[in-house]
């Protein structure tokens, strides 16, 4: 790549990239797909990348390339074959996102991916700008881990630093007996040692923010978790003005912070003194912003085509209260689930994503419900989930 042609990619960054154009987007799962569909919903061409093929992103893009992300020469030739790229999976390795970046513009950047990618990075940004989480140590020996468990206390929670997501790689250690078996579960990886949160709620906000520096939020949501993956969303959450109002504050003093162009979900934890603590970043649309599809004017898929497109940002109005429950492979122990049950539930959508291999864990789908209330969405939701079990 010659200068002359990474400056006009820099100097070009900033125009508008208008439908008919071809967006690239690095990674293939649902994410991607949600995003393919509301681009091309707006008329642009969409072009995945990952190691994978016949994937819920590429059943739906344009067109799939199948490669490697250590392939740098077929990431260059996706890149010089869109008008700009952005990703729906924080993992993709740093190179392959350089590489992209010298033929293509990427949005979010590549620096907040480094930073969001890896825990420490990522809580250390956190910790210096003065945002709220809670007291943290680096892990990279068993004399490390004894030492942050005499200063952090018990019980603690000791994940892996990098390729971590829905509780994978993660322990709570109750007690100092437990500190060996611990270390030993990273396998030889740098850690990250947390002192235990004890919250009443977990909450998120999902927020965009524009190339014109404008900020749109959906507001804080309510998540559950089970066996450490969302099991269900219920938007808006059920918490005071005034957490809501700061804990918006926090997503968009952080999309101002990292100078962030597209959707970031910031998740955090509400304890009962109503203090809130941000557990983890995704630079990306999330699980728990799946219910703005149905509920509100521009969906944060949307709002990532329009920031990645040099676009205004679109209405984050929520017409409705929702909530979202997320299908796993669990459900297909029992055969196919009964769809038909689910779909005769009025005001409930059915998003699945293509996924053949129905595994426990899994997130093959999910549904999505619109009521008077919260209470009656989340009750609604729940029900048509339970109603596509066949043992049931
Ligand atoms: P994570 O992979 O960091 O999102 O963590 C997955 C889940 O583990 C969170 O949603 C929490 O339920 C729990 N968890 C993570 N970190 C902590 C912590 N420091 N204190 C208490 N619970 C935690």
């Amino acid at each position: 790549m010659n200068q002359s042609h990474s400056t006009l990619v820099t100097r070009h960054s900033s125009l508008p990239v208008l439908p008919g154009a071809t967006l690239g987007v690095l990674g293939s799962g649902q994410l991607g797909r949600m995003f393919a569909v509301a681009a091309r919903r707006m008329g642009y061409r969409v072009h995945t990348f990952s190691p994978e093929r016949d994937t819920p992103t590429g059943q739906v893009a344009d067109a799939e390339t199948t490669a490697p992300y250590e392939d740098l020469d077929a990431v260059r030739e996706f890149a010089r074959s869109v008008d700009a790229v952005t990703f729906e999976f924080e993992n993709v390795p740093a190179p392959a996102v350089e590489a992209v970046g010298r033929d293509a513009p990427v949005r979010p950047s590549g620096e907040v991916l480094h930073t969001t990618q890896h825990r420490l990075r990522e809580k250390s940004f956190l910790s210096k700008h003065s945002f709220p989480v809670t007291p943290f140590r680096r892990v990279a020996s068993v004399e490390d881990l004894r030492a942050g468990l005499d200063e952090l206390n018990y019980p603690a929670v000791l994940k892996t630093a990098d390729f971590g997501y829905d509780g994978k790689g993660q322990r709570t250690i109750k007690c100092a007996d437990e500190a060996d078996e611990a270390f030993a579960a990273l396998g030889g990886r740098e850690g990250i040692l947390e002192a235990f949160v004890a919250f009443e709620r977990e909450l998120s906000v999902v927020a965009a923010r524009g190339s014109d520096g404008a900020v749109a939020s959906y507001g804080v949501v309510e998540n559950s978790h089970a066996r450490h993956i969302l099991d269900h969303t219920v938007a808006p959450a059920g918490v005071s003005p005034a957490v809501a109002r700061r804990a918006e504050e926090i997503a968009r003093a952080l999309l101002e912070q990292l100078d962030y162009v597209g959707v970031l979900c910031v998740e955090l934890f509400l304890t009962g003194d109503d203090g809130l603590f941000v557990n983890e970043l995704a630079p990306r649309p999330h699980n728990s912003g799946h219910f703005t599809i149905e509920a509100c004017a521009a969906s944060q898929f949307e709002q990532q085509v329009r920031a990645l497109c040099n676009l205004p940002l679109g209405s984050t109005e929520q017409f409705r209260p929702a909530a979202m429950a997320n299908l796993l492979g669990d459900l297909w122990q029992n055969g196919e689930p009964d769809w038909r049950s689910a779909l005769a539930v009025p005001n409930v959508a059915l998003h699945l994503y293509g996924k053949r291999a129905a595994r426990t864990g899994r997130k093959m789908g999910h549904l999505t419900a619109l009521a008077h209330t919260t209470d009656e969405a989340l009750r609604t939701v729940l029900a048509a989930r339970a109603s596509l079990d066949r043992r049931a």
